[in-house]
């Protein structure tokens, strides 16, 4: 690997000059008194580096960083829109920052769960949330074994679960990790879920119901899904929405109305909060009414009183998280959707979905476009055409070299070598073509010069990454 990225390790002198504060005047406590003698690492070979040279290696390795405040970001599936700044200030006030969940005056802080619970049964047409999940697969498995226990105090048995092949990945995993076994329906060439194979898996009693990610990884919207959640109703299941990309719907249309009875959003996407960035994040998980009484608990009736579902009822299926989840990433997303207003929110739907169809129609011009038709959010191009044996992977790296992210690649799997790209509605008209004008000329490489590609990315600090040695032979510590 060609790499200018140093490890800190490599940095120690062995002679650093240590800091200036005096010598410690305190007794020192002998190792094994605290630590047992068979948990002490004898060799533990630290870098001797001065506090100086340790800053400054991590600031330098922050400017090698890449993120959605150095450019376009057109990564597929998740999101990487322009986060308001003024939202992490909101988020550090002490008096949200500092408060233990414990501490008997958070009544300010349960008032704003209370009122952003409200907004988002506004935006989702839902009747009750749960902030406790901290991501987006947590909160579909808090809804699936919602859905589980359902069935459970009806005494149904009901262990199977249909999941269409365009659900995102973490659909399947969360249902089997619920206890579900997968029903998968194959999507049609319109790449929606085929009704009549839909009625069919339906009939088996022991069909809990569908998990449907909409609009889907194709980022396509499911026309008949009104037709989808009456069928599943009319066979006695339940309907699961994975809403954790809500960009292209807000104030357009809403889950509720279009029958679902469990929701799950990602505010670490949708609703403020950077993702990616390894930070926490939040996947809220709401429900009609029926369903209320098995959120977990605790859960908020109105912002005087706490109601534990302990003491006051059975159905709960108990807690999933600590206290009430990441409660920095929910003040986060009421402080983005109060300064947006209804007007805002339904703005960010509309632009989420003009720029994506821009990005499609001019590049499908040169690049394959499976699924060709509006598409929400984002949509998903084939690596079918590309000249000169250039794989998917090679585009994605010479990219890099023009300043810009990658789109996700080789996701979802039901396109050969896709490319999903997803501009959101934060990129203005100049940098969507910009990032047209490089996948043009990307292709015209491809063409003439296909070695430029092979080899790329070729300015970026870590250069193309023998990605087959990596996993065959990981190197997980230095
Ligand atoms: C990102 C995403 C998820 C999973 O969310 P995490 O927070 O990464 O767990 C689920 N479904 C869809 C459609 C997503 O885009």
């Amino acid at each position: 690997m060609t790499s200018n990225v140093t490890l800190i390790f490599d940095k120690s002198s062995g002679n650093a000059q240590k800091n200036f504060t005096p010598k410690m005047d305190i007794e020192e406590v002998e190792l094994q008194d605290i630590i047992p003698k068979s948990f002490q690492r004898i060799d533990l070979p630290l870098p001797d580096i001065h506090e100086v040279e340790i800053v400054r290696h991590y600031i330098d390795l922050s400017k090698k960083n890449y993120g959605v405040d150095d450019g376009f970001y057109p990564l597929g599936s998740c999101t990487m829109k322009y986060n308001p700044k003024i939202n992490e200030i909101v988020a550090r006030i002490p008096k949200f920052s500092q408060i233990h969940p414990l501490q008997d005056e958070n009544q300010g802080c349960l008032e704003l769960m209370f009122k952003f619970s409200k907004a988002l049964e506004e935006i989702t047409g839902m009747d009750g949330f749960t902030f406790q999940p901290a991501a987006g697969a947590h909160g579909e498995l808090t809804g699936l074994l919602i859905i589980k226990k359902y069935f459970e105090d009806k005494n149904m048995k009901k262990d199977k679960i249909i999941i269409p092949d365009s659900a995102h990945g973490t659909n399947p995993a969360s249902a089997k990790m619920a206890g579900f076994s997968i029903v998968e329906l194959q999507s049609n060439t319109d790449g929606e879920v085929p009704l009549d194979h839909l009625k069919f898996a339906m009939q088996e009693g022991d069909v809990a119901g569908i998990m449907l990610t909409n609009p889907n990884t194709l980022g396509v919207f499911d026309r008949q899904i009104k037709d989808i959640t009456r069928i599943v109703h009319e066979n006695g299941g339940l309907c699961y929405y994975d809403g954790a990309n809500l960009n292209p719907m807000l104030g357009i249309c809403r889950p509720g109305d279009m029958g679902f009875d469990i929701v799950h959003l990602n505010l670490h996407k949708t609703f403020s909060t950077p993702h990616g960035g390894g930070g926490p994040g939040s996947g809220p998980i709401g429900v009609i009414e029926k369903l209320i009484p098995y959120l977990p608990k605790p859960y908020i009736i109105s912002p005087e009183k706490v109601v534990n579902y302990r003491e006051n009822n059975d159905n709960s299926i108990g807690r999933i998280k600590a206290f009430w989840g990441n409660f920095g990433v929910i003040i986060r997303a009421y402080a983005y959707i109060l300064a947006l207003g209804a007007e805002g929110l339904k703005r960010v739907g509309q632009m989420a979905v003009l720029n994506a169809n821009y990005l499609r129609i001019l590049l499908k011009k040169k690049y394959n476009l499976p699924y060709d038709r509006i598409c929400q959010h984002e949509f998903v191009l084939s690596d079918k055409n590309l000249p000169n044996d250039i794989t998917t992977e090679d585009i994605a790296k010479r990219i890099l070299d023009y300043g810009l992210y990658a789109p996700t690649i080789y996701f979802p799997l039901i396109i050969n070598g896709a490319i999903m790209i997803e501009p959101t509605e934060t990129e203005s008209k100049t940098s969507l073509d910009y990032f047209i004008e490089v996948m043009e000329k990307v292709f015209e490489e491809a063409q003439n010069n296909p070695d430029l590609l092979k080899n790329a990315p070729n300015n970026t600090p870590v250069k193309r990454l023998d990605a087959v040695l990596a996993a065959r032979k990981p190197k997980l510590r230095d």
